[in-house]
């Protein structure tokens, strides 16, 4: 325990075991990992979490105590933060906790922090790389009725009372003060976790591990496990990669006339035009990109939510949407919420509502309701200017409360992925994270939600059977249905909430980052760069080929930890997961933790002068050549194809 800062803080951190990525072994006939004999690891984003920590309290003195649900065998990463200096080590272990979803997860870890009894701040992981679903964290916050802040990727400040942080946005980061007891989620980038020395793992083999079941910490076995879980995955299906990639031969410039008309020929660059079709005075119209992933089948029933009335569940009717804005402009996953809410609403027989909250927003209101929505209920007040979770929480709840809507769909974004485990926690109810495919089961009414997880290796159907809402967030630009405008307009509401007058979090500056071309997340089309591109002197000819294109630079983590570029355009496991229409990896040998975070994409290019690099496995289209001799012959083709094109 160190001290000699102004405060002494006590705080915890909540680690995980995953298995590990080049490891993992999926069981073909049962479609589940296969646990025995696979390497556990402590979750990437969770050693950051415990270095910051530690470095809080090498500052400032206090205790930093970790604390892990899993199996015996978890306590090797246990010891493994005793080593790195943690003064504690507690491990949640009982029977009855196998199984458990997000929020029975956060239930299990606010019983033991309430046994704990006195912190001052709880750091977790921005997200475990095998459930991938950022929902422990703000679930545990809702739980313990404190403030968070998620995707932390600097402490500015910190005090006795308060912390003041920087939360990684889409377009780029906020400022955030929340007071003091708290929960932080923190990304890769927040510091250099530090390697044990081989003298202090020895040490922490010694040192007892404190195990506590569900008793010792006074947990209602009604919440915990699968009994205590609203969410039941139902189907596991492994993702289906077929071997497409079509090499281009020729000369640098037939290999890029080529490829341009290959991707002319795939309506591929279409974003060209407007994409929202014209006005339809017949009503409105949705059109369906494709069709499901993977056919869908219930393949078992979920389970009885112990304490639940499940008939109180037919007093829920009706889909909802989150409208999310910033600075008063919806965002792209907005209208995507709006194509795919139609068509459930519409297969339900039921209306789709949207709710929007924000200051002078009536018309963005209006917006929506010519946009697919029935109904638009706004609440419009000058405290909601700003998203902050635990304000746009409460009101959010409210309206849940009084309409009842059965289903209601958030983008996951980083404001959707914080606010949706904060209301699921509050409603108690079950949320699936960033879903891929959406459907439902008419028999049962139920909502079929489709996510990928363990990086991409499985694919699971998801259902909350009894619990109401069933929530889901969905990944921007995975479920692209198509809206038209529609007459006649939807209803917009206008709703009277109590707006809580004490608030625990303020943001206090909000930063776009004005040098990137075009949000990663929402990017219809991405050039990547691989280390292959040599040096960071060479990233302007990446940066020329994405601005022809309109589109965003993303990076693979090589590249980043060299320096040549920001955390905030990495691509994969531990960066951002992205879906665009073409995604262009220049010089990217095609590793497992880089393909999760990509493989999605409609149309992968792969340029690489290694014909045998794994890329080349996903990709659609291959040009083996020097991407530094190709990429400017490539932008030349698609100035003059792209200049023709618009112009027709
Ligand atoms: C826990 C964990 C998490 C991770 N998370 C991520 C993550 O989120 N994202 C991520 O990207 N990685 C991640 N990694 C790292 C990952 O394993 C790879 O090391 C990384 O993706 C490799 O990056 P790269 O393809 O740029 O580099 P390399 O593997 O070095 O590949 C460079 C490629 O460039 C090609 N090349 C070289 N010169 C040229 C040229 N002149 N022209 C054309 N091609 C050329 C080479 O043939 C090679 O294929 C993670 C690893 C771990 C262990």
């Amino acid at each position: 325990m160190a001290r000699g800062g102004e405060y002494i803080l006590d705080i915890i951190v909540c680690i995980k075991a995953v298995p590990e990525t080049n490891d993992l072994k999926i069981n073909s006939q049962s479609n589940t990992v296969v646990r025995e004999g696979t390497k556990s690891v402590i979750n990437p984003f969770d050693v950051y979490a415990v270095e910051e920590g530690l470095r809080i309290r090498e500052r400032e003195g206090g205790t930093v105590s970790v604390v892990s649900m899993g199996i015996l065998s978890s306590e090797a990463i246990l010891r493994e933060t005793i080593a790195m200096g943690a003064d504690k080590a507690i491990l949640l272990n009982d029977r009855c906790f196998g199984g458990s979803d997000t929020l029975a997860t956060a239930y299990i870890l606010s019983r033991a922090i309430k046994k704990i009894n006195k912190f001052d701040l709880i750091i977790c992981g921005r997200q475990s790389i095998d459930g991938d679903t950022s929902q422990v964290g703000p679930e545990l916050a809702e739980k313990l009725n404190i403030p968070h802040i998620t995707c932390v990727s600097k402490i500015e400040k910190i005090s006795r009372d308060s912390i003041v942080c920087r939360r990684l946005t889409e377009d780029g980061y906020e400022i955030i003060d929340v007071s003091l007891p708290a929960l932080i989620t923190v990304t890769k980038g927040i510091n250099e976790p530090r390697t044990p020395r081989i003298k202090d793992k020895l040490k922490a083999k010694n040192v007892p591990i404190r195990i506590l079941n569900a008793e010792d910490i006074h947990a209602d076995i009604n919440y915990c496990g699968l009994k205590g879980s609203p969410t039941k995955v139902i189907k596991t299906f492994t993702p289906f990669y077929q071997n497409k990639c079509e090499i281009i031969y020729g000369t640098l410039e037939e290999k890029a006339k080529e490829l341009v008309n290959k991707l002319l020929a795939r309506d591929a660059l279409s974003e060209f035009r407007d994409i929202f079709e014209e006005q339809d005075n017949s009503g409105y119209n949705i059109q369906r990109f494709g069709s499901p992933m993977f056919p869908i089948h219930i393949e078992s029933k979920g389970p009885q939510i112990i304490g639940y009335d499940s008939n109180l569940k037919n007093e829920y009717r009706g889909i909802w949407i989150f409208g999310e804005q910033k600075n008063n402009t919806l965002s792209s996953i907005t209208f995507e919420l709006l194509g795919t809410g139609r068509r459930l609403a519409d297969k339900l027989g039921v209306p789709l509502c949207a709710v929007i909250f924000g200051e002078d927003i009536e018309e963005l209101a209006h917006v929506l309701a010519q946009n697919s929505a029935d109904k638009v209920y706004m609440v419009d007040h000058p405290s909601l200017k700003h998203y902050i979770d635990e304000l746009h929480t409460d009101v959010f709840v409210q309206l849940i409360r009084k309409h009842k809507p059965e289903i209601v769909l958030i983008g996951a974004t980083t404001y959707g992925r914080s606010l949706a485990p904060r209301i699921a926690s509050r409603l108690n109810t079950g949320l699936t994270a960033d879903c891929t495919d959406l459907d439902i089961d008419l028999e049962k009414r139920l909502l079929l939600q489709t996510r990928p997880a363990f990086g991409g290796n499985l694919i699971a159907t998801i259902i909350c059977p009894e619990a109401r809402p069933q929530i889901s967030t969905v990944r921007p630009n995975a479920i692209k249905e198509k809206i038209a405008s529609r007459i006649p307009t939807g209803r917009v509401i206008r709703e009277n909430v109590t707006i809580p007058k004490y608030l625990r979090s303020k943001i206090v500056e909000t930063v776009s980052n004005e040098t990137e071309i075009v949000n990663l997340i929402q990017a219809e089309i991405i050039v990547s760069v691989g280390r292959g591109i040599g040096c960071p002197e060479n990233i302007p000819v990446i940066e020329n080929l994405a601005k022809i294109l309109n589109g965003a630079i993303g990076a693979t983590r090589a590249v980043v930890d060299l320096g040549w570029i920001d955390y905030s355009h990495q691509i994969g496991q531990t960066g951002k997961t992205v879906v665009p229409k073409i995604y262009i990896a220049c010089g990217i040998s095609g590793a497992i933790q880089h393909i999760t975070g990509m493989s999605t994409s409609n149309i992968i290019i792969a340029i690489n002068n290694d014909p045998n690099a794994p890329i080349f496995k996903v990709a659609d289209y291959g040009v083996i050549a020097n991407l530094m001799d190709f990429i400017p012959v490539l932008t030349s083709e698609l100035a003059n194809k792209i200049e023709n094109y618009t112009k027709k």
